[in-house]
């Protein structure tokens, strides 16, 4: 696999396409075909500081999560700017939810409002496929 680390740059587009879809569904390298590293995988062109290609060891699985555990084997500094943490993501780059005047519950991860007095408990969000337990009421 390749990782690829996000600069502060990254518009919230990016996170649409590659955080809230599944490799599984759709195939998220669409229309892309390079820049690949020596693995023969692809990295994202923009937006990134650097990236590492890894050879999966070993995957454990935890129930609601899995951990791969892997070889770094390549590593490569793409840029010097600055890197893309998940709190500068939740303080600039994600759109804060449209609840204004709106009774409901939102999705913690993508902002998604489902308007409703009771959210069925076999929800899934539209747009990043969490469930239920990720959705919190309206304030
Ligand atoms: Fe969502």
């Amino acid at each position: 696999m390749n990782l690829c680390c996000l600069s502060v740059d990254t518009p919230f587009d990016v996170f649409k396409s590659f955080g809230f879809r599944s490799g599984r569904n759709e195939d998220k390298f669409e229309g892309m075909d390079e820049p690949r590293s020596e693995n023969g995988l692809i990295f994202l062109s923009r937006y990134i500081n650097a990236f590492m290609s890894l050879k999966v060891e070993q995957y454990v699985d935890f129930d609601t999560h899995g951990m791969f555990i892997c070889t770094v084997t390549e590593a490569r500094v793409i840029s010097n700017r600055e890197t893309m943490t998940y709190s500068y993501y939740f303080d600039h780059v994600k759109p804060k939810p449209e609840t204004e005047g709106k009774k409901g519950f939102v999705c913690k991860i993508c902002g998604y409002v489902y308007e409703g007095d009771e959210l069925p408990e076999d929800f899934v969000c539209p747009l990043c496929k969490h469930g239920a337990a990720d959705f919190e009421p309206v304030k």
